[in-house]
């Protein structure tokens, strides 16, 4: 049995770049005893994140990467807020290292004061692997490998309860690092194949993403950013992963030991669970074994198409 925590994971966007039918760009909120966290603010979220929350309520964001399809909601959110910022739960808005610098720039572009959102957030820039806090959680920026400067987020809360999101990142070794035995593992699946990226590798193939799930003994991966005319192809992975399904499908030799796959859709919700210390000495002994406790998930099929990489 694993033991259990309020901590919940809920898919606000799940797309990549190019802008979606049926999704926002990346958008993952977290929740736990009062404090709600968001990882990532692209296009479309906050107006989404209205359907689950109201957005004035954030304790905080946290922005992996500066690239539009994960930070330019920041401008729809300072809209939700009072003119003078003067008020109660200011939002904590933690960037990447010259955040603060690109965010009045774009306070510029969009013909607002330079002040614009540090009159309503408080912004505050992290650096590498220097954990900090917003409210009830803590908050370990990593580097990855993307085409900027790109972090993933490793969230913990007091019980242990470790989830780990990739953002945008090629397959690397330190995605690997970063996710061992997460609890819950959030994973780029931008690229229908290895041949759509760059030589030096920005993004990761849905197969790439669940190998270093596997590799990494995360419980559960959950794969985002990934163009809605591709959900079927994920589902499809999804599925033949946790029937145990047909030698027939390469895909189930990649993913035989990872405890379960899910595929972002916006409203799904994952709760997550620390497992306790015995229970993952035990996962880890009997790799079979790891039937964890799925959250359930409806998924839309038939989608219309739209597809495109990058960002
Ligand atoms: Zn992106
Ligand atoms: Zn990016």
């Amino acid at each position: 049995m694993w033991e259990r925590t309020t901590v919940r994971l809920t898919v606000i966007g799940s797309g990549p770049a190019a802008p979606q039918p049926d999704s926002p760009a990346s958008g993952h909120l977290v929740q736990v005893d009062g404090t709600a966290v968001l990882l990532d603010c692209g296009y479309g979220v906050v107006g989404r994140l209205r359907s689950t929350m109201d957005p004035r309520s954030l304790t905080g964001v946290v922005i992996g990467h500066l690239h539009a399809d994960h930070f330019l909601d920041l401008a729809a959110l300072r809209y939700l807020h009072p003119w003078d910022g003067a008020h109660d739960g200011r939002p904590a808005v933690w960037l990447p290292p010259g955040g603060r610098t690109r965010l009045t720039g774009l306070a510029r572009m969009m013909s607002e004061r330079p002040t614009f959102f540090e009159d309503a957030f408080d912004l505050a820039e992290y650096r590498s692997d220097e954990s900090f806090a917003i409210g009830a959680l803590a908050i370990r920026p990593t580097p990855m490998q993307h085409y900027v400067p790109a972090w993933a987020l490793t969230v913990s809360d007091g019980t242990g309860a470790r989830l780990v999101y990739g953002g945008d990142t090629g397959p690397t070794d330190m995605l690997s690092e970063a996710a061992r035995s997460a609890d819950l593992f959030i994973a780029e699946a931008t690229l229908a194949s290895v041949d759509e990226d760059e030589p030096s590798r920005g993004h990761c193939t849905m197969e790439e993403a669940i190998g270093i799930a596997k590799g990494s003994g995360a419980r559960h991966v959950l794969l985002t950013h990934y163009p809605s005319a591709r959900r079927a192809e994920l589902l499809a992975a999804a599925s033949a992963t946790m029937t145990g399904a047909s030698s027939g499908v390469s895909i189930s030799t990649v993913v035989e030991s990872v405890a379960q796959v899910s595929i972002a859709v916006p409203g799904l919700e994952v709760e997550i669970s620390a497992a306790t210390e015995s229970a993952r000495k035990a996962a880890t002994a009997s790799e079979a074994a790891t039937a964890s406790e799925a959250a359930s998930q409806s998924w839309p099929m038939g989608l219309p198409d739209a597809s495109t990489i990058s960002g």
